[in-house]
């Protein structure tokens, strides 16, 4: 696997180790582009079977309607990822302390902050969202162990929702 930009992956990694890349949420992420390129080879697949198909084959045709409908709504995914959302704007978890803090500590990732993992996040995880916290600290031991770039292309072909709790030695 060959790096990508220090920009490139700052949009797809966020300061607290998820992937922005891989959530359904992110524009241009991974399910947003996939669901769009799907979108575009399936184009006039509903109309051709609807024209050409005999009655006692049909019936399908209104299940992939909605497959459809589900794909386009996935392509038009808006997240502009996590470092990207204005600061006041609704992100993956409102009032986020990792998104606020990182930048005013200098660090790109918690996983570079001596402080990792502090009480504050601890804190705010346990209190919002268990299993985002519970990823925090692996994904970013593992950014500690094996670098932000390895860490990503680990990951970036995985489940948004694949923990990585399992796995961590901690
Ligand atoms: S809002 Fe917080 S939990 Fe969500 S991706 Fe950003 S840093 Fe991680
Ligand atoms: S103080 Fe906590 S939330 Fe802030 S960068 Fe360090 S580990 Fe992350």
């Amino acid at each position: 696997m060959s790096d990508i930009s220090k920009e490139e992956l700052l949009r797809r990694v966020a300061p607290c180790s998820l992937l922005c890349y891989t959530c359904p949420g992110c524009k241009d992420g991974a399910i947003a582009c996939l669901s769009a390129q799907l979108c575009a080879y399936y184009e006039g697949y509903y109309a051709f079977n609807d024209a050409n198909l005999p009655a006692k084959y049909r019936g399908w045709l209104e299940e992939f309607s909605r497959f459809y409908d589900m794909l386009t709504q996935n392509a038009q995914a808006a997240c502009p990822t996590c470092r990207q959302q204005p600061e006041d704007s609704r992100s993956c978890i409102p009032g986020c302390v990792v998104r606020a803090c990182h930048a005013k500590k200098g660090v790109d990732f918690c996983a570079d902050c001596e402080e990792f993992p502090c009480a504050a996040a601890k804190d705010f995880f346990a209190g919002v969202n268990p299993a985002a916290g519970e990823d925090w600290i692996p994904g970013s031991n593992r950014i500690r162990q094996i670098g932000a770039q390895a860490y990503y292309w680990e990951r970036e072909s995985l489940s948004h929702y694949q923990s990585y709790k399992k796995d961590d030695a901690q």
